[in-house]
């Protein structure tokens, strides 16, 4: 049984009332605090290679753009890692393009090198990579893995991310193969794709509770002007398109953080980036518990433009530091230590088997919204 009803999900996705709002946007913020603390973890981002062999239409890092692309090599990818330990950080995410520059037994030989020398979860958020090279590093080390499904509608799917040859993309399936590798697996959306209904959104958010998924980032979609879906006059879905705004992403948090209470949900760079006085605080106070500080070398930091004017692309690893830092502080909240995932977070759940036990008794129905729809 799903925990909010598909109606009312769509009813919250449509409602503008900003006093019924700060009702939803607080009931997540306490649905939050009861699943998972006032802990905000800190995840250093380590954006290794801009290569893809993609052409996704939304994405500043398409193949047919050409611009300057970098990887970085092994040492540059260790040093960022001791980086995230200086500074406290639990976790490394290393993402890219989908680059197979990026060598299966390259990356794991670093995997190895990072979990011996360091305490350090590792994420990877590299695309649709094979199941050999995902088992390999899942071996190495990895402990979870990113792959936002963009969108749960197959129709606008297929229209925003064309497969590569013959090879069909299927994120939801590969996603379940990553869980049964045995990592903590991630997903999300944009919010606002052009094509993008109030009623496919909705479904996303029923996907991301039927998948249990551990992770799930949610932010706005950011018109790239190379990019087909940033082109002038891209088509929409009239008067049923969701805005990219920054109230319907927090919507979309908060609905996400009632249905799937457990999950870590960061508050993302692209909200930061539509709102960049407190965007990030509005997200942490709508039921996201993460930050994810960028940590990729200086130079490199520009040539990583998913969508253009990305937030803190101008700042060093260490001021991003102290002003994530500031405002966590400045919102009462704390600054997580340790890993954060997941399982590491609730003893009882702590090993594989048992995850696909229930984690709530019938009668608990805490996470449900308390507010009804006016
Ligand atoms: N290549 C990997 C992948 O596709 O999963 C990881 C890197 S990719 C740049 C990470 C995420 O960036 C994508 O899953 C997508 O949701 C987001 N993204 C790409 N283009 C975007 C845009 N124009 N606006 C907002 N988010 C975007
Ligand atoms: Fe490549 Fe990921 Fe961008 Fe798609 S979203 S073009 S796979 S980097």
């Amino acid at each position: 049984m799903p925990r909010i009803a598909h109606h009312e999900l769509v009813g919250w996705l449509r409602e503008d009332h900003p006093a019924a709002l700060e009702q939803l946007f607080a009931r997540a913020d306490a649905v939050r605090r009861q699943h998972v603390g006032d802990d905000v973890h800190l995840r250093g981002l380590i954006e290794i290679s801009s290569y893809c062999v993609r052409q996704c239409h939304y994405c500043g890092l398409r193949m047919a753009r050409t611009m300057p692309r970098y990887r970085m090599t092994r040492e540059e990818i260790l040093s960022g890692a001791r980086k995230a330990v200086e500074l406290g950080f639990g976790t490394v995410v290393l993402q890219a393009g989908e680059d197979y520059g990026i060598e299966a037994a390259w990356l794991a030989e670093i995997l190895r090198t990072i979990k011996n020398e360091t305490p350090l979860a590792i994420t990877l958020s590299l695309g649709e990579r094979s199941t050999n090279e995902l088992s390999l590093w899942r071996d190495a080390g990895a402990d979870r893995y990113l792959l936002r499904f963009e969108t749960s509608n197959p129709a606008l799917y297929v229209a925003i991310h064309p497969q590569r040859g013959a090879a069909v993309s299927d994120r939801i399936a590969l996603l379940r193969e990553l869980r049964a590798l045995g990592y903590e697996i991630g997903s999300g959306v944009m919010v606002g794709i052009p094509g993008q209904t109030y009623e496919m959104l909705a479904r996303d958010i029923e996907l991301f509770e039927s998948l249990d998924l551990d992770m799930i980032g949610i932010g706005p979609f950011l018109a790239h002007p190379d990019t087909p879906l940033g082109a002038p006059g891209v088509a929409t879905a009239g008067a049923d398109q969701v805005p990219s705004s920054e109230w319907m992403v927090l919507k979309a948090v908060a609905l996400t953080r009632l249905v799937c209470p457990e999950a870590n949900l960061p508050s993302t760079t692209a909200l930061a980036t539509i709102n960049t006085v407190d965007g990030r605080e509005h997200g942490l106070q709508s039921g996201a518990n993460v930050f994810m500080p960028i940590l990729t070398p200086a130079p490199y930091r520009q040539m990583y433009q998913i969508y253009p004017g990305k937030a803190c692309i101008d700042e060093d690893a260490l001021q991003c530091n102290h002003c994530l830092r500031d405002r966590i502080e400045t919102l009462g909240r704390s600054v997580g230590t340790g890993p954060g995932g997941r399982y590491t977070r609730i003893p009882s759940y702590s090993t594989p088997a048992l995850r696909s036990q229930p984690r709530f008794t019938p009668q608990d129905n805490s996470s449900s919204p308390l507010v009804v729809l006016p």
